[in-house]
């Protein structure tokens, strides 16, 4: 199941979450410290356990490098 890191713009507060795809959809993303909306889903580095269905599998930020391990270009 993927896990999902909200960050919330009222306290700083970050949380990770673990959601099925089919739940991420339906959820609404709520700070678990301070309850405000607010918050952002951060991309920071998460391991995805089983994930594979990612459309980027380069491994570096540019979006031009379409190579699969980047060796090259970090
Ligand atoms: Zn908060």
């Amino acid at each position: 199941m993927p896990t999902y890191q909200y960050n919330c713009k009222e306290c700083q507060n970050s949380y990770n979450i673990k959601l099925t795809l089919a739940a991420k959809e339906d959820y609404v993303p709520e700070c678990q410290q301070c309850g405000s909306e607010k918050v952002y889903q951060s991309f920071a580095r998460i391991g995805v356990v089983g994930g594979s269905s990612a459309t980027n599998s380069s491994s570096c930020d540019i979006n031009s490098c379409s190579s699969a391990n980047c060796s090259s270009c970090s």
